[in-house]
C-alpha cells in the first residue's frame, strides 16, 4: 500500500530494507489540515463512506469533502467482515442493486489501481428442508428473470463442487439441494477500504481519522435544538471542533441510529453484534463459498488456506463486540455436521463487529426529513458487498439532490408507506 508513485521500492530488497528501517514509509493518504467548512461531510470511514467520497469526486467533481471517523479507516464492519460478495438476492430491487456492485467489483482492481484480490469462486447456499429448498427455487427464478447466473443443484453436483461436504442421507441435517451462484466469491476487504481511501485522497478529499462526531448541527426543525422534521442541517460538532456543511451523510453502520438521533431522525434500526472465526491454514480443499441458513453457518477458504466462518447475528441488541464461547461451540457443532473431516483443525481466533439491522433486511439510503442530512445505513450483515454500488448511487443522490432509480426502493419513507423490500430469505445468514 505504501508503494504508490515509488516504483524503485517495488523490489523485494527495497521492501525488506524499508521494513527493517521502519522509517520514511510514504503515506498512502495525507493527514489533512483542519478546515472549518466543507461542501459535504461524510460520517464514517468504512467502505460506504469512502466509496461515497470517492465517487463524489470521480463522477461529479465534488472534492471539497471530508470523511470523519472516530477511529481509523476500516475500523468498523468494513475491516471485520468475511468478505463475501454475491448478487443472488430475493427481490428484484435487491438483485438489481447488488448486481451493479458485482460489476464494480469486477473492474475495481483496474479502476483503483490496486489488486483487491477478487476471487470469483462461486457461492452455494445449502437447503436442508423442503421449505428451504422452496425458497432456493424462488430465488433462482427471481435471479434468472434478472439474468443472474443462479440455479438449484442437487447433492451429486454439490459433492463435485465441494467434495468435503457430507451429502449422505443419514445425517441429522441432510443436504437436499443448494442454490448455486457462480459469480459470487470473496474479495480482500482491507484492500477495498484502502483503495477507495487512496483514490478519494488523491482527488482532494480530506480523510480525518480520530475525529468523533458528537452532534449534528441543525436549524429550523420542530424538535429540540431546531432538529427533526423540517430542519436543515448546518454542520457537525466533533471532538476537534465544529465544521459547517450544507450536506451531511451518515455512513456509520452499527452506530447509524445514534448518529441519526443527533439530527432528530429516528431510524428503524437495532444494532446486533455478528461474530466470525478463522482456523489455522491448511491445503486448499474448499473451492466455493458454502452457506447453510438452517445451521446458521457459512464458510470459505482464504488464499492463505484458513477457513473463515460466520454465522447469524447474536440474538440480543447490544454495542458489545466481545466474543462468546456459545458462538464458538455452536459454530463448531454445525460446521462438523457439514464437514466431519475437518474435526482436527484448530480455530486461531474469533472476533465481532456491529450490524445495523432493519425490519426487512434491506438497507436505508437517501434523504431524510432533515434537509441536507442523508443516510446510507441499515447494512446489517450484508453491506460490504454493497459498498461500491451504494457509494456510486449515494454520490449521485447527493450531487443531483435526487434519489437515483436503483436506490429509490430503499428510501427511509418505505417504512411509513408500507413498501418494505423483504430480503430475509436471502440475507439472514448468507452474507
Ligand atoms: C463479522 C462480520 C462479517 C460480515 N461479513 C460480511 C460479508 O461476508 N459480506 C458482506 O457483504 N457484509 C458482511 N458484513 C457486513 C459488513 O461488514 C457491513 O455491512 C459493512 O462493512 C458496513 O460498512 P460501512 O462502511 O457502512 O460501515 P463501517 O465499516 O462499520 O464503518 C462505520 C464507521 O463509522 C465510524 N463511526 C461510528 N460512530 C462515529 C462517530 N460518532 N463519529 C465518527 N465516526 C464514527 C466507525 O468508527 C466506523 O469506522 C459482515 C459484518 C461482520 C461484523
Amino acid at each position: 500500500m505504501a508503494l504508490r508513485n515509488h516504483p524503485a521500492k517495488y523490489s523485494a530488497f527495497g521492501l525488506v530494507r524499508r521494513g527493517l528501517r521502519k522509517t520514511n514509509w510514504p503515506r498512502v493518504w495525507r493527514e489533512p489540515d483542519w478546515k472549518s467548512s466543507y461542501d459535504v461531510i461524510i460520517i464514517g470511514g468504512g467502505v460506504h463512506g469512502l466509496a461515497t467520497a470517492y465517487y463524489l469526486a470521480a463522477n461529479h467533481g465534488i472534492t471539497n469533502v471530508a470523511v470523519l471517523d472516530k477511529a481509523y479507516l476500516g475500523s468498523g464492519g468494513s475491516g471485520r467482515n468475511t468478505a463475501i460478495v454475491r448478487s443472488n438476492y430475493l427481490t428484484p430491487e435487491g438483485v438489481a442493486f447488488y448486481d451493479r456492485s458485482l460489476d464494480l467489483y469486477n473492474t475495481m482492481s483496474v479502476d483503483l489501481n490496486l489488486n483487491v484480490m477478487f476471487s470469483e469462486r462461486g457461492h452455494m447456499t445449502l437447503a436442508h428442508t423442503d421449505s428451504a429448498l422452496r425458497t432456493m427455487n424462488w430465488r433462482a427464478e427471481v435471479n434468472k428473470l434478472q439474468k443472474i447466473d443462479s440455479s438449484v443443484i442437487g447433492p451429486d453436483e454439490i459433492k463435485k463442487l465441494a467434495p468435503s461436504l457430507d451429502v449422505s442421507t443419514n445425517t441429522r441435517y441432510p443436504i437436499l439441494g443448494a442454490l448455486y451462484h457462480p459469480p459470487g466469491g470473496t474479495i480482500r476487504h482491507d484492500a477495498v477500504v484502502w483503495g477507495y481511501a487512496r483514490g478519494a485522497d488523491a482527488q482532494g478529499v480530506d480523510l480525518h481519522q480520530k475525529t468523533e462526531v458528537l452532534d449534528i448541527l441543525c436549524e429550523g426543525g420542530d424538535g429540540a435544538d431546531g432538529k427533526g422534521a423540517g430542519a436543515t442541517v448546518t454542520g457537525v460538532r466533533t471532538r476537534r471542533g465544529d465544521i459547517s456543511a450544507p450536506i451531511v451523510v451518515n455512513c456509520t453502520a452499527g452506530w447509524a441510529s445514534t448518529i441519526a438521533g443527533m439530527a432528530g431522525v429516528r431510524l428503524p434500526i437495532t444494532t446486533h453484534p455478528l461474530q466470525a472465526a478463522v482456523t489455522e491454514p491448511v491445503k486448499a480443499f474448499l473451492p466455493t463459498v458454502v452457506v447453510s441458513g438452517s445451521l446458521h453457518v457459512y464458510v470459505s477458504q482464504t488464499d492463505r488456506g484458513e477457513l473463515v466462518f460466520g454465522a447469524s447475528v447474536d440474538p440480543v441488541a447490544t454495542y458489545n463486540m466481545g466474543g462468546t464461547l456459545e458462538f464458538t461451540e455452536e459454530l463448531a457443532g454445525h460446521v462438523l455436521e457439514l464437514m466431519p473431516g475437518i474435526s482436527k483443525m484448530r480455530l486461531l481466533r474469533q472476533w465481532a463487529g456491529l450490524c445495523d439491522m432493519t425490519p426487512d433486511y434491506s438497507p436505508v439510503m437517501g434523504p431524510t426529513p432533515v434537509e441536507g442530512f442523508y443516510v446510507d445505513v441499515g447494512w446489517g450483515t450484508y453491506g460490504f458487498k454493497a459498498g461500491p454500488v451504494s457509494g456510486e448511487q449515494m454520490a449521485a443522490c447527493v450531487a443531483n439532490r435526487a434519489t437515483p432509480d436503483l436506490i429509490k426502493p430503499f428510501e427511509l419513507s418505505r417504512f411509513t408507506e408500507g413498501e418494505l423490500v423483504g430480503e430475509k430469505g436471502a440475507a439472514a445468514v448468507g452474507h
